[in-house]
């Protein structure tokens, strides 16, 4: 009964809803693109989910990602969101993961089945990472992205469609929501678009081939078409240089008030806690999960610097926020 309205709609019927529950699709990025996929994949009864995300949910998140409310604020966004979805459908699995996505750990992430990627990342070089995997591997994947009031989608379908390196060059820095801002609304359209255009490739229905632009302030829509570029070095050369790590920065640029992300080795938990007492000595620990360590720190100069650490498989991970 409870997908009875979406079993009416002639496109997925009673087969169509046994292949969704059957379906496994990740998810990478738990922010507004991917907290709002999410809970429409949850509600519309896809089988298997997997949240992947490391960041910890923040007061200012609150005005456009729907999934979380303000007992979240500290709380890792990919737990966060498992627990609202697990409120939202019981029947259904959902994995999550406080995790950076790199390209030491995806192949562990992604080893097992899985049947569509969702890329609602904030940063080029995470995005070409999962290009590179998805081609390699031919898994289906969709871009989306919002900054402002405008936003693209785009589905990426190996051997079928132009892939993101096809006219996305190099991991150069655009616009960002700390930029340009964004508004819910935005996020919502992007998301609702990538959600349903998941639901017709699980269903291996009939999927939008053109980059799709929106600008819901101006209320524009653009269908663009996008050629593969018969030079492109992943799709057509399978020069994976992002998933064998040779294109991979240790400085990353986050979409947020000036965040840089710096990867170092990993530590172990005893090491882990240790590094916590260093930090309680100079600086005001604000979180502290067993994978994640939040503290701000006053600069010599007067200024409050916020470091974050990260536990993740293949390396530590800093968060510096300045
Ligand atoms: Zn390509």
């Amino acid at each position: 009964m409870r997908y009875i309205r979406q079993q009416i709609f002639k496109e997925i019927g009673k087969k169509g809803q046994e292949k969704l529950g059957k379906s496994t699709a990740a998810i990478v990025g738990i922010g507004a693109l991917g907290s709002n996929s999410a809970e429409l994949l949850a509600r519309a009864g896809v089988g298997s989910l997997i949240l992947i995300d490391r960041d910890v949910v923040e007061l200012s998140n609150l005005q456009r990602q729907r999934l979380f409310d303000e007992n979240d604020v500290g709380k890792p966004k990919a737990l966060a969101a498992k627990e609202h979805l697990a409120k939202i459908n019981s029947e259904i699995k959902t994995d999550f993961l406080i995790d950076d996505l790199n390209f030491g750990n995806i192949g562990k992430i992604f080893g097992k089945k899985i049947d569509l990627i969702l890329d609602c990342t904030d940063n080029l070089e995470t995005r070409f990472l999962i290009n590179d995997f998805c081609i390699k591997y031919r898994i289906p994947f969709i871009y989306s992205s919002a900054v402002g009031s405008k936003g693209y989608v785009f589905d990426i379908v190996p051997n079928k469609t132009a892939c993101l390196r096809c006219f996305l060059k190099e991991a150069a820095q655009l616009d960002t929501c700390e930029t340009a801002g964004v508004l819910n609304t935005t996020t919502s359209m992007i998301s609702t678009i990538q959600a349903n255009e998941a639901v017709k490739i699980l269903l291996r229905k009939d999927f939008e081939k053109n980059l799709l632009f929106f600008d819901v302030w101006k209320n524009e829509l653009s269908k663009i078409k996008v050629n593969r570029n018969n030079n492109c070095v992943c799709c057509i050369k399978n020069n994976f240089e992002y998933l064998n790590g040779k294109k991979a920065s240790k400085i990353v640029k986050l979409c947020g008030d000036n965040i840089y992300q710096i990867k170092t080795r990993r530590i172990d938990e005893n090491q882990f806690n240790k590094l916590k007492n260093k930090l309680n000595n100079i600086g005001k620990i604000k979180h502290f999960y067993v994978q994640n360590i939040r503290t701000n720190i006053l600069g010599s100069n007067g200024k409050n610097y916020q470091l974050s650490f990260y536990l993740d498989f293949g390396t530590g991970l800093w968060k510096l926020r300045i």
